[in-house]
C-alpha cells in the first residue's frame, strides 16, 4: 500500500529523502565493515518501507543510528517511515489490525516521534528542506497547522521555489478553510423531547434523561414524573442543577443555536418596562407587603420566570361587573421566595405603582399585560393647591400616628396585633409624596375588591385621602388596627 494514495492528507514530498548517508565527514573515521552495515541496513529499510513492512523499516534505521548516532539522512529516513506509518495507521479501518497487528502504538504517538526526529535533523542541518518538509509533515499529522505554517514559511526563506513547501503550504490553507465551515452533526441527540428544541440548560434527572431545565419543571407542575419514562422524580428546582458539561458541548458545537434558544427565553424573562406579567388573585393597592402562596401549575411557570428577571408582576382581579380582567392593576415586587418541595412557592412581596391594563394576552397559560402606569394629577409645586394637599396629608399622618400609638397601647394589643402595627407603620411613604401616602393610608381599613378598585383608578390625591379617613372615622372599632 503505498502512503500517497491513501485518502485524506497526504504527505508531501518525503519520497525525496536521501537513500543513502554519505561518507564524508564523520563517515570517513569509520571502517568499512560498519559502513558497509549500515548500508545493508539502509537498504533493507528502504524495501520494507515500500512493502508497507513501516514497523520493520523503523527497526531497520533505529540499528544503523545505534551505529552512526546523529546521522541526519539515518534520522530523515526513519522519520520517513515514522510518518508514513501514522498516515497509514490513520487510514487504515479498525478491522485492519485484527488480520495483521501493528507496531502497537497509535498514529499520534508515531507522528511524535517523527517530529522528535524531523527536530534532531533540523539542529543537525539548519539550512536543509528536508527537514523543514518532514517537521511540517509531521506537524500536520499532530493537527498542530499554526507551527506547521511557521516552518513552511522558514522553509520557504531558504528556498522560495519549493514544491513540496508549497503544496503544504496550500494544503494547510484549505484544511483551515474546510474547518472553520465545517459544522458538527447536530443530531436530534441534543433535543429536548418535550419542547423538541435544542436543549437549554440542560438538566439530566436520575432515571438519566436530559431536558431543558424549564420544560422538566414546567412538566414536574403536573406531577413528579419523568416526562419521557415516567418513573418518579424527587427532585426539586432548587436541588437540581444544570449538566455543565453537556451545556458546554452544546454551546460549543451549535453555538448559533445556542444563542437563538437563549435570547428567546431572555425574551419571555424580560418583558420590557410596559409588559407585566399577570397574578390574577385581588386587588392590590400601593404600600402594602404580604404574603403569597403559588400552587397553580400556571402560576408556578410565571413565578419561576419572574424569579429569573425582574422579580414583578402585576396584581388584577376579575372585575365581577364584566366576567374580564379589571382595568387597573398594581404592580408588586417578590421580596422573597422559598421554593417549597413539592414545586409550590411561598412568596413575600411588597406592592409598588399601579398602572392601567391596555391589553392582555396568555402565555402558556398566564396572562401577559401591555401596561400604562399611572400616576396622579399633582398640582403644580409651589401652588396654593398643593401646599393644600400638604398640610392635608401632614393632618392625616398625625391621626394616622395617633391611631397607631393607640392600638399599640390598647388593651387588645396582642403580640400578632402589634407586629401588624409595627409592620404597617414601616410601610407609611413620607408625607413630601402625598399620592403614595394616600394609599397607605387606605390600606388601613379593609376595604372591598371594588372600593379598592376605585381607589386605584383615582387620580386625584385629595379625593382618597378624604376617602381614606372616611373610611378609618366610619368604621370607628372597626378599623384593622383598633
Ligand atoms: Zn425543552
Ligand atoms: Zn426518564
Amino acid at each position: 500500500m503505498s502512503s500517497s494514495a491513501t485518502a485524506g492528507f497526504s504527505l508531501e514530498g518525503i519520497d525525496d529523502v536521501q537513500g543513502l548517508p554519505s561518507d564524508e565527514g564523520e563517515g570517513s573515521s569509520m571502517s568499512w565493515e560498519n559502513t558497509s552495515h549500515i548500508h545493508n541496513l539502509m537498504h533493507m529499510g528502504k524495501k520494507a518501507s515500500h512493502s508497507s513492512r513501516f514497523d520493520q523499516a523503523i527497526e531497520f534505521y533505529s540499528r544503523a543510528d545505534k551505529i552512526r548516532p546523529g546521522d541526519p539522512t539515518i534520522l530523515s529516513n526513519r522519520c520517513a517511515t515514522y510518518l508514513k506509518l501514522s498516515e497509514f495507521l490513520k487510514d487504515s479501518p479498525p478491522s485492519f489490525s485484527e488480520k495483521r497487528p501493528l507496531y502497537g502504538l497509535d498514529p499520534t504517538t508515531h507522528a511524535g516521534l517523527a517530529l522528535k526526529d524531523a527536530e534532531k535533523v533540523m539542529s543537525l542541518q539548519s539550512n536543509s528542506i528536508t527537514s523543514h518538509i518532514l517537521k511540517s509533515n509531521a506537524l500536520i499529522l499532530l493537527e498542530k497547522y499554526e507551527q506547521a505554517w511557521d516552518v513552511i514559511c522558514s522553509g520557504l526563506q531558504i528556498d522560495p521555489q519549493s514544491k513540496h513547501l508549497l503544496n503544504l503550504e496550500k494544503l494547510i490553507a484549505n484544511t483551515c478553510i474546510r474547518r472553520s465551515h465545517v459544522k458538527p452533526q447536530r443530531t436530534d441527540d441534543y433535543d429536548c423531547t418535550v419542547c423538541l428544541k435544542l436543549l437549554r440548560e440542560p438538566v439530566t434527572t436520575p432515571c438519566g434523561h436530559s431536558f431543558c431545565r424549564s420544560c422538566l419543571f414546567q412538566s414536574m407542575d403536573r406531577g413528579n414524573r419523568c416526562p419521557l419514562c415516567r418513573t418518579v422524580l424527587l427532585i426539586s428546582p432548587r436541588t437540581c442543577s444544570i449538566s455543565v458539561t453537556l451545556n458546554n458541548i452544546i454551546q460549543k458545537n451549535f453555538p448559533e443555536e445556542f444563542e437563538e434558544r437563549k435570547s428567546e427565553h431572555d425574551s419571555l424573562i424580560n418583558l420590557g418596562v410596559d409588559l407585566l406579567p399577570l397574578f390574577v388573585k385581588d386587588v392590590i393597592l400601593p404600600c402594602q407587603k404580604f404574603q403569597l402562596n403559588i400552587f397553580e401549575p400556571r402560576d408556578r411557570l410565571m413565578v419561576r420566570r419572574i424569579m429569573e428577571g425582574s422579580r414583578r408582576m402585576g396584581m388584577v382581579v376579575i372585575d365581577s361587573s364584566t366576567g374580564s380582567i379589571a382595568d387597573y392593576a398594581c404592580e408588586v415586587e417578590i421580596i422573597d421566595c422559598e421554593p417549597l418541595p413539592d414545586g409550590r412557592f411561598s412568596l413575600e412581596v411588597e406592592s409598588r405603582r399601579r398602572c392601567r391594563i391596555i391589553q392582555n394576552w396568555d402565555q402558556d397559560g398566564y396572562r401577559i399585560a401591555e401596561v400604562e402606569w399611572v400616576q396622579d394629577i399633582s398640582p403644580p409645586e409651589g401652588s396654593t393647591e398643593r401646599n393644600d394637599l400638604l398640610e392635608m396629608t401632614n393632618k392625616a399622618a398625625a391621626f394616622a400616628r395617633q391611631l397607631m400609638r393607640k392600638a399599640q397601647y390598647g388593651s387588645q394589643a396582642g403580640r400578632i396585633r402589634l407586629e401588624e402595627v409595627f409592620k404597617t407603620e414601616g410601610l407609611m411613604p413620607p408625607t413630601e409624596d402625598p399620592e403614595r401616602f394616600s394609599f397607605w393610608l387606605a390600606t388601613l381599613t379593609n376595604r372591598s375588591p371594588s372600593e379598592r378598585l376605585d381607589l386605584l383608578r383615582i387620580r386625584d390625591t385629595k379625593e382618597r385621602l378624604r376617602r381614606g379617613l372616611l373610611y378609618i372615622k366610619a368604621e370607628g372599632q372597626g378599623c384593622r388596627l383598633q
